[in-house]
């Protein structure tokens, strides 16, 4: 097992609530959520940065990321607005160092992000 706080989540072996998870998907709730509404969906498969990747995977995976995605959001019925987040590397606030989406509705949001 590597030190990765995801792939431990993903594992089991570190404790979360889990909203969504499929074959190459899970979604579990942000620890430190922004918003009333704030997932983090992430691929099984540890990546760091979708620079990493290569074509075939980027393309086999974004995907599916973004089906689970609309999974969630019509069954939490966040018509009203929500909005998806990734951040890669430092400057841009990239924590975790396993590829994830931030999923954050239920708050009127500003634009453009600090
Ligand atoms: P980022 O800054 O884009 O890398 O986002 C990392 C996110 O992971 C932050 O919003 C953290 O609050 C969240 N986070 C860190 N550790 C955990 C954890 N154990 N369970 C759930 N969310 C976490």
């Amino acid at each position: 097992m590597n030190d990765c706080i995801f792939c431990k989540i993903v594992a089991g072996g570190i404790k979360s609530k889990i909203a969504y998870q499929d074959d190459n998907i899970v979604a579990f709730e942000d620890i430190a959520p922004q918003a009333p509404t704030h997932l983090l969906f992430i691929p099984r498969e540890h990546v760091d940065r979708i620079t990493e990747m290569g074509d075939a995977k980027i393309v086999s995976m974004i995907p599916k990321v973004f089906k689970a995605i609309a999974k969630v959001v019509s069954e939490k019925n966040m018509d009203s607005g929500y909005r998806v987040v990734l951040n890669q590397g430092s400057e841009a606030g990239q924590a975790v160092g396993h590829l994830h989406f931030h999923l954050l509705a239920g708050r009127r949001m500003s634009w453009p992000p600090g």
